[in-house]
């Protein structure tokens, strides 16, 4: 159908939208106080939760476990665990699960993963082949709210993209609350695919997901293996700034914004943010959508 093409007011009249920002464990001391930095910098904004990411076969187990429980303790946000099935058995995933159970942990986004340094997947001889699969076994340990991942641009494995949305299908009939989308950069590409899965009978929510991009040679080598599609304009964008870090910031959110703005405008009201574990582009963006920060308390 006709998209609309002017922007939202911005008298207040908006509601504010809801937020999630995600995080990654970090590996030394250096990257800890960063990450609780923009923990710190990010949790006035009051975003509905934060998740922490799972390393690449499962190798931050313990870090991711650990971040999670100290959000727990020691901020008044609530946590969500990535959690992968790739290279484990189910006894071996079930027990991450408990764990997070355990510590207070109630929302996991629960993924597949990919097979570390590349390759073919192949499924656990003792594992929970596919994420669908792993949805399931996590609802049989405890009711958990749960996200998996959704792709606008079809996961790059896929036999066709019916095969993906079926695939979404069964992970949110298997009990998944919501989607969480691959990063994209053009709205087009998200609203698109939002009318095929209202097609296909989806009506979960499907939360886009936005990567603020200021480092333009890295996100065409990040998104080549994930199959986000990079737009000839962007790179257009970030032409001759190579040198020029404050400025590529500066144009982060601009290209950021306007996408969120025109997602806005098409009644999207929920944006998942990849932080990277730095707040600043993530804060001016959630700002111009309108979640401003709310007092501290006390
Ligand atoms: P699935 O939903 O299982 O799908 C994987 C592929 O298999 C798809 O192509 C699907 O169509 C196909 N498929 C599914 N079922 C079948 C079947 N029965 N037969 C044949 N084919 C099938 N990775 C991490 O390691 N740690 C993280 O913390 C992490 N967080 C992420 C967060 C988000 C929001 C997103 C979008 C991705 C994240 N990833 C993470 C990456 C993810 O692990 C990879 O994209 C992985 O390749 C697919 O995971 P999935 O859960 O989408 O897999």
């Amino acid at each position: 159908g006709p998209r609309f093409s002017a922007l939202p007011a911005r008298d207040g009249s908006q509601p504010a939208p809801a937020l999630s920002f995600e995080f990654f464990p970090p590996r030394t001391e250096a990257l800890e106080q960063q990450l609780w930095a923009c923990i710190r910098r990010l949790e006035p904004l009051a975003p509905r939760f934060v998740s922490v990411t799972y390393g690449a076969g499962g190798s931050t187990q313990e870090r991711t476990h650990a971040t999670v429980a100290r959000i727990v303790r020691e901020t008044s946000l609530t946590p969500a665990a990535h959690l992968t099935c790739v290279g484990a058995s189910r006894g071996e995933v079930d027990d991450v699960a408990r764990a997070y159970w355990d510590a207070g942990i109630r929302h996991i986004v629960a993924l597949r993963g990919d097979v570390p340094g590349g390759g073919a997947y192949q499924p656990h001889p003792q594992g929970y082949a596919y994420a669908a699969d792993l949805v399931a076994g996590l609802k049989r340990i405890a009711d958990f709210e749960i996200s998996v991942a959704a792709y606008p641009e079809m996961h790059p494995a896929a036999a066709s993209p019916q095969a993906d949305l079926d695939n979404l299908r069964r992970k949110l009939d298997a009990g998944a609350n919501r989607a969480i989308t691959q990063y994209f950069f053009e709205a087009e590409t998200y609203l698109r695919f939002i009318d095929r899965c209202l097609a296909a009978g989806i009506t979960a929510p499907i939360v886009p997901g936005i990567m603020p991009v200021s480092n333009f040679a890295q996100a065409v080598k990040f998104s080549a293996m994930c199959g986000a599609r990079v737009p000839a304009w962007l790179g257009h964008l970030f032409a001759g700034l190579e040198e020029d870090a404050e400025t590529r910031r500066m144009v982060a959110v601009v290209v950021a914004a306007e996408l969120v703005r025109l997602l806005q405008a098409n009644g999207v009201d929920e944006f998942h943010f990849y932080t990277l574990n730095r707040p600043d582009l993530v804060y001016a963006i959630a700002h111009i959508l309108g979640a401003h920060a709310r007092p501290a308390a006390g």
